[in-house]
């Protein structure tokens, strides 16, 4: 085993944005509900999607809580790769996730119904409503390493010496001090697997 690889059973995953392609969503959702067309997700440079889309507040909210509580629903799909490589984790070791979405139960239910081969005992989904509680929630866990797509998250993840893996996208570009991933291929590299 590659020493400089992470262990396993200490890394924990963000969800939306890492594992689910969420702005996929976000947009098709725009588009079909609400007949916004024209904006790819390279618009999306601001993690806050008022800030950077010429979209109504009103109509962001709306998506947002239809992603938020129905994830079949809105036919949320992973990122590619995602699902291969937490397969591979989870069917023998704990696959941990915390989100800071404010309710757990419909993605953690998607999230086992996306990884049907992984014994639902190694699944383990936290939502802890704000970013700022992630730190603490995976301190607690014994977790070292974290991916995230969130650029401030992983800033106050290093507070609680927790290292970020960033998951590259359009809304967290410029320097950080973070190992950055663009793929999931990627990310099954740097493991102990
Ligand atoms: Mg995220």
């Amino acid at each position: 085993m590659n020493s400089l690889k992470l262990p396993v059973n200490e890394i924990g995953f963000d969800i939306d944005g890492v594992v689910a392609d969420t702005m996929e969503a976000f947009l098709r959702l725009a588009r079909e509900d609400h007949g916004i067309h024209g904006i790819s997700k390279e618009h999306i440079t601001s993690y806050w999607l008022e800030e950077c889309l010429p979209i109504p507040e009103k109509v962001i909210e709306a998506i947002i809580e239809r992603i938020l509580h129905d994830p079949f629903g809105i036919r949320l799909k992973p990122i590619p790769g995602a699902i291969e490589t937490l397969t591979k984790i989870g069917m023998e070791n704990r696959l941990i996730f915390v989100t800071a979405r404010p309710v757990g139960k419909p993605i953690a239910q998607w999230m086992r119904t996306q990884l049907s081969q992984v014994p639902e005992s190694n699944i383990h989904v936290h939502a802890t409503s704000t970013h700022a509680a992630k730190g603490k929630v995976l301190q607690d866990l014994g977790i070292s390493c974290f991916v995230e797509d969130h650029l401030e998250t992983c800033k106050s993840l290093a507070l609680h010496g927790i290292k970020s893996i960033l998951y590259d996208q359009p809304w967290n570009q410029g320097e950080a001090p973070f190992l950055r991933v663009s793929s999931w291929a990627e990310i099954r590299n740097i493991i102990s697997l």
